[in-house]
């Protein structure tokens, strides 16, 4: 197997599990941006045989000088050169955005099996990705914790059985705050999730509530459903992972303390269940589990991830771009936490514009069947928050 962004929250878990599970999983390349001592420490303990460094402005020639034998590449390609790889089965993509998109799709088009962390693949090409997997013969299993307890729950469940799932979600650190509040909220505070530790992207998504939202989009194309058969439920405990309904009325739902390496595992084993490094979970320790309506006027990102999936097309392409920069531009201090989802919203909302009105008449996001067409819709919402962040002139706030 293969892991692609092994230095990550994910990647890092990732390996506990491979060293675990070491006669079954061999490791036979790993990727990052750029050397670190966690990447020779990996590289030390998991002994692959390749090794992609995506920074085009990284030599790689400390890791070559450690590990002469190390199969290297450098440079943006360098993730599809591991992904056309032949030597590997199962690529566990785990690499922040857009980036994970071509590597998932080479892996796919080969029939290999892919097992997905990386939600802004499937929110940017979903149609894609289905496409590729279908035409490739490969299997797309996906590692985010909530739809691995769908996909957990539909194991030997008849599709048409199925009647709605139930995405849970933790509500961040800011469930409950008044909005005078949640202007004034800083970096370390959106950073201080509650229940996961995870990588700064996702934990600010986790903040904003869009990471929801995405996971919306998410399920809509791993599970065939339509936007109203998926509904979000606070539940701040995230010991239930999620629920499936049946036709019957019967909900399911998988729980386990917050630890990625259960789900992680799960895709890595699938369909087979070994012993593994989560603690179990006590429920009389946990005592009681909460479930909330979300707030959809607090978190507008929810309603906003609903109305890109029901526009399709360029839409939810341009909403994943236009998040990564807008969560940069949060983290550098260069915007607000309450400026994020206004951010991605004026992105969509300018790329509306842009297309001719009969076009606009009938479904402005129409185009975005291609992979070209994906990223010329990805490159275009970066540039365009970046003009908007440029008129914004800010000094740098939040401390
Ligand atoms: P991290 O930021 O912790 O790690 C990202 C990894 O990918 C690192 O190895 C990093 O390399 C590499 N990387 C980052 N950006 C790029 C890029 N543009 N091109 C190539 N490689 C890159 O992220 P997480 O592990 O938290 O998340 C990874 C993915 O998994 C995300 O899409 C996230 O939404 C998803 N996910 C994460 C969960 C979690 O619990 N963390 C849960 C569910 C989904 P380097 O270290 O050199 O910078
Ligand atoms: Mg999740």
């Amino acid at each position: 197997m293969a892991i692609l962004g092994a230095t990550g929250s994910i990647g890092l878990a990732a390996a506990e599990v491979c060293l675990q599970h070491a006669d079954e999983l061999e490791v036979v390349a790993l990727s990052a941006r750029s050397t670190s001592d966690r990447l020779v420490g990996l590289i030390r303990q998991l002994r692959p045989s390749a090794l992609a460094l995506t920074d085009s402005q990284e030599g790689g020639e400390t890791v070559h000088a450690l590990f002469p034998q190390l199969e290297l590449q450098v440079g943006e390609g360098s993730l599809l050169w591991l992904a056309q790889r032949e030597d590997i089965d199962l690529f566990l993509v785990a690499v922040v955005g857009i980036a994970g998109l071509q590597p998932t799709l080479a892996a796919l088009d080969r029939g290999k099996t892919v097992a997905l962390a990386t939600k802004e693949v499937l929110v940017a090409a979903g149609p894609l990705i289905l496409k590729a997997l279908e035409e490739g013969g490969g299997q797309l299993i996906p590692v985010d914790s909530e739809h691995s307890a769908i996909f957990q729950c539909l194991q030997g469940q008849e599709k048409r059985s199925l009647r709605r799932i139930l995405l849970t979600a933790s509500g961040g650190p800011f469930r409950g705050w008044p909005e005078e509040k949640m202007a004034q909220v800083t970096v370390e505070q959106a950073m201080a999730h509650p229940t996961w530790r995870m990588g700064p992207k996702i934990t600010i998504d986790s903040a904003t509530l869009l990471n929801k939202g995405l996971e919306v989009i998410e399920a809509h194309y791993l599970f065939d459903l339509p936007p109203e058969r998926i509904e979000i439920v606070i539940h701040p405990q995230s010991i239930v992972h999620s629920l499936v309904e049946f036709q019957d009325g019967a909900l399911l739902a998988q729980l386990s303390l917050p630890d990625m390496r259960l789900p992680i595992q799960y895709a890595l084993l699938y369909p087979r269940r070994l012993p593994s490094l989560v603690a179990p979970l006590d429920l009389t320790q946990i005592g009681r589990l909460d479930f909330h309506r979300p707030d959809l006027e607090r978190f507008p990102a929810l309603r906003l991830a609903y109305t890109v999936l029901k526009r399709g097309g360029a839409a939810p392409a341009i909403l994943s771009a236009a998040d990564e920069v807008a969560v940069q531009l949060f983290l550098d201090r260069r915007i607000g936490f309450l400026e994020i989802i206004p951010l991605v919203e004026q992105v969509l909302s300018a790329y509306e514009d842009t297309l001719p009105g009969a076009v606009k008449l009938r479904n402005p996001f129409s185009a975005a069947g291609s992979l070209e067409e994906i990223l010329a819709a990805d490159h275009w919402a970066r540039q365009k928050i970046s003009e908007i962040a440029v008129l914004l002139k800010r000094p740098p706030i939040n401390g």
